[in-house]
């Protein structure tokens, strides 16, 4: 289900992104989509294609993989195949540098299967070679009918571009700040390169920008005029943003604020996995970004306090934590079966202090016992007291309450 965007959108051109049967909208006022991007070896086409399923399960919308080598550009239509045999219908966007002109013209196949091309101005070649290469891309895009996003990243900036505004930077009587003059070039290369695909046959409602940086504040300065310059559908991500809390964190104010402000139509959220990681914790943590804030909803979300000296045992962390894994596992189904079950909401409470209340609030709730209080836990629905859970099998049985909750109140 998708709510309405609180804020006032701006305003770009709605780009289809399609496979079969399966169309992404992105921008036009349609929801944020979520993406995000492997990292298998795609010459790998089955690990490539576990991985896409795993993020297409985990809530993303789109998913990019590497097109970086002929073997690559081989690979892809047998991944989309192995795909659509499995059943996982999502749109591939292929990322391309270098050697992409090669790729999209000699793999014609890799080509088709793929629903969208990722260029990056700043790594389509050098001097005279770098507008042909890019046009050649282009072309084939053109002729396939595929979006593109122009993708420019500070890391990989065109340095014709740089070296241009530089020059002119040093002519003005006050000059820019370095920070303002790197925000001009990444704006410059990325609506000069969508002019071209344009005069090359592009239409606007095929051309996604981004323009990623590492920094939260020049992210947001460069969005900010990014939109007050075009109305192209916006990508927004910050760039390598980290592990752990850290990208999280850096990510959900980048974003947040941009978000916010109704700037951005799709977003991917670059995080480094852990050590053995889930690839899919940068789907969950984009669509808890949306949700949180009220744009769109995926599943249900659990409240719970923090804890405190109230509450010694682990019990109540335990079952916060078991709850919401539980209904993020069940959600591929239940949206098939239950309209509407994501915006249930669950509080999981530590004590009498905050949870007969904060449970009256969600649409389940259940109050554990504090320290030294009764060992019972009132169990609230729809705001009013059913039953007190007691004994060994809380957990159990609150999972089966909330079980019957999403059958009587979502089922047909
Ligand atoms: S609800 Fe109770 S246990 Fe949880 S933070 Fe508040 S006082 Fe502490």
């Amino acid at each position: 289900m998708n709510i309405q965007h609180p804020t006032l959108r701006h305003h770009t051109h709605a780009v289809v992104v399609r496979h079969a049967d399966t169309a992404v909208r992105i921008g036009g006022g349609h929801p944020i989509v979520v993406q995000s991007m492997t990292n298998t070896d795609t010459v790998d086409a089955l690990g490539t294609a576990i991985q896409i399923k795993e993020l297409a399960q985990a809530g993303s919308e789109l998913v990019r993989i590497t097109v970086n080598s002929p073997e690559a550009a081989a690979a892809v239509p047998y991944i989309r195949q192995k795909l659509d045999d499995m059943g996982v219908h999502v749109p591939l966007v292929g990322d391309f540098h270098y050697n992409g002109h090669k790729l999209l013209t000699q793999y014609p196949d890799c080509a088709q299967a793929l629903s969208k091309y990722r260029i990056n101005p700043g790594n389509v070649g050098a001097g005279s070679r770098k507008d042909a290469q890019f046009a050649q891309m282009i072309e084939v895009a053109v002729k396939y009918d595929k979006p593109v996003r122009i993708g420019v990243n500070w890391g990989s900036l065109d340095q014709s571009v740089l070296a241009r505004i530089m020059d002119e930077n040093a002519q003005r009587t006050k000059p820019w700040t370095a920070q303002q003059v790197m925000t001009e070039a990444l704006i410059t290369s990325a609506l000069e390169s969508a002019q071209a695909a344009r005069d090359i046959g592009l239409r606007e409602d095929q051309i996604v920008i981004s323009c990623k940086v590492s920094n939260v504040q020049d992210l947001i300065a460069v969005y900010q005029q990014l939109a007050q310059r075009c109305h192209y559908a916006l990508h927004l991500g910050l760039t390598e943003a980290g592990m752990g809390s850290k990208g999280i964190v850096a990510s959900s104010a980048a974003l947040g604020v941009l978000l916010q402000q109704g700037i951005g139509d799709t977003i991917r959220v670059s995080l480094t996995p852990e050590p053995n990681g889930s690839r899919s914790t940068e789907v969950v943590v984009a669509q808890e970004i949306l949700q949180t804030m009220g744009f769109r909803q995926f599943t249900p979300m659990v409240v719970a306090c923090p804890g405190c000296g109230r509450t010694t045992s682990t019990v109540f962390q335990e079952l916060a934590s078991d709850i919401q894994a539980y209904l993020r596992e069940q959600m591929p189904v239940w949206k098939t079966q239950y309209t509407g079950v994501e915006s249930m909401t669950v509080a999981v409470m530590g004590c009498v202090v905050n949870g007969p209340g904060e449970s009256k609030h969600a649409n389940i709730g259940i109050s554990l016992p504090g320290t030294g209080e009764t060992p019972a836990a009132p169990v609230f629905v729809d705001g009013v007291r059913t039953v007190t859970l007691k004994g060994d099998n809380i957990a159990v049985e609150f999972q089966a309450i909330v079980d019957d909750y999403v059958k009587r109140t979502y089922g047909a």
